[in-house]
C-alpha cells in the first residue's frame, strides 16, 4: 500500500500570464509515521538537491516506509526562473528565506512562503532546509542546525545533523524568516542541509548528488520512515560560528581556486596557504591572493570563474575549538 501523488499548488496568475505553482511531491506510507517536509529551492540559484531529488522520489517504495514524506523540489520558482537568489520584485520581502510564515496577500514571495505553510509545512513533524552554492561559485557539503534553539528540540536537530552524514556540521545562528527559524519556532525539529554547486559539470556533480540523496534516505532511516541500511561517517568535522572564519575577494577579478573539488572540502589548511590567486581580466596582472586565515579545515570553497568584490570566497574551521565528532557525541 502508499502512493507517490504530485500536484502543483496554484499560488498566483502572473502579470504576463502565466501560473505561479509550487510543485508538492507526497510519498505516503504503508503505516503510521511521522511527516517529513524537504524543501529545495528556498535560493533560486541553488538547483543541485533537483536531481537528487528525482532520484530518491524515484527509489522510494511507498510499501517500504511508514509516515510521509513531502518534497518541494523548487520552493521559489520565480527565482528559480530568472536563476537568481531572490524573487524580482518592488519590494523588499523578495528574499523567501527570510519570508516565513508569509502572508496570502503579500509580496509575490510571502505567497509562495504561505503556500508552502499551509499545505506542506503546518502538519509535518520535521522541517529539511535545502540550500546548495549557487550562482557566485561556492561548493558547499554541511548541515546546519540553530544555535538559539531550546535545548530538548536542540538535542533532536543534533541528532538530525549527524544521521544526514553530510561530513561536516555547523552549529550556528539560522535567521528569523527561515523555514528552519520558523518551523522551530512551532516547536518542529529542522535543518538546513547545504551541498554541492551550481554548474560544475556532471563529474563534479555526482559525489555532491550521491551525498543528498543518500543523506536524505539515511535521515529518513533515523526518523523512522524508512529501513536503511548506510550509517553516516563515523567522524564528522563540528564547529560552531566561533570558530568559523573566511578568506573573501577585497578585488573583483578572475579567481583561480586551488580548492574545487568534493574531496577538498574538510581538508586540512595552515594559515597563510594560498586558497585562490585573483587576477584582474583586463590586465592580466594578479590583484589578490585569498589564503587561509587559521591552521583548520576547509569548510566551503569555490571554483575557479569571475569574482565579485565582497563575494564569498573560501570558509575555514579554525583547528582550535572545531572536533572530529562520532555518532552519539552530539
Ligand atoms: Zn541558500
Amino acid at each position: 500500500m502508499g502512493e507517490k501523488t504530485y500536484r502543483e499548488i496554484k499560488v498566483a496568475r502572473l502579470l504576463g500570464g502565466g501560473q505561479l505553482v509550487v510543485p508538492l511531491h507526497e510519498i505516503s506510507g504503508s503505516g503510521n509515521g511521522p511527516k517529513v517536509l524537504m524543501l529545495a529551492v528556498v535560493h533560486g540559484d541553488e538547483p543541485l538537491p533537483i536531481p537528487a531529488f528525482r532520484e530518491l522520489v524515484g527509489e522510494i517504495e511507498p510499501g517500504a516506509m511508514k509516515g510521509m514524506l513531502r518534497i518541494i523540489p523548487v520552493a521559489n520558482p520565480v527565482a528559480f526562473g530568472q536563476f537568481e537568489r531572490m524573487t524580482r520584485e518592488r519590494h523588499d520581502i523578495n528574499n523567501l528565506w527570510r519570508a516565513f510564515p508569509g502572508s496570502e496577500n503579500g509580496t509575490m514571495t510571502q505567497m509562495m512562503a504561505a503556500t508552502i505553510v499551509r499545505e506542506a509545512m503546518e502538519d509535518a513533524d520535521y522541517v529539511v532546509e535545502y540550500h546548495s552554492g549557487g550562482a557566485g561559485g561556492r561548493i558547499q557539503r554541511r548541515v546546519d542546525f540553530d544555535t538559539e534553539t531550546p535545548p530538548d528540540l536542540m538535542r533532536t536537530c543534533r541528532r538530525m545533523a549527524f544521521a544526514y552524514g553530510a561530513g561536516i556540521i555547523h552549529q550556528v545562528r539560522i535567521p528569523e524568516g527561515s523555514p528552519v527559524k520558523y518551523a522551530l519556532s512551532k516547536g518542529k525539529p529542522a535543518i538546513s542541509v547545504e551541498i554541492g554547486g551550481a554548474y560544475l559539470g556532471e563529474a563534479q556533480n555526482e559525489p555532491f548528488v550521491a551525498l543528498i540523496r543518500d543523506g536524505a534516505k539515511t535521515l529518513l532511516g533515523e526518523l523512522g520512515l524508512l529501513q536503511v541500511e548506510r550509517k553516516p561517517e563515523e567522524k564528522q568535522l563540528f564547529f560552531t560560528q566561533k570558530e568559523r572564519v573566511e578568506a573573501n575577494p577585497r578585488n573583483g577579478g578572475y579567481l583561480l581556486s586551488r580548492a574545487e573539488r568534493f574531496e577538498d572540502l574538510r581538508k586540512k589548511v595552515t594559515k597563510g596557504e594560498i586558497l585562490g590567486e585573483i587576477f584582474d581580466p583586463f590586465s592580466f596582472k594578479e590583484v589578490e591572493q585569498l589564503r587561509s586565515p587559521e591552521d583548520g579545515y576547509l569548510i566551503f570553497s569555490r571554483v575557479s570563474g569571475p569574482v565579485e568584490a565582497g563575494e564569498k570566497g573560501f570558509a575555514v574551521a579554525k583547528k582550535i575549538g572545531s572536533m572530529w565528532v562520532a555518532n552519539g557525541y552530539l
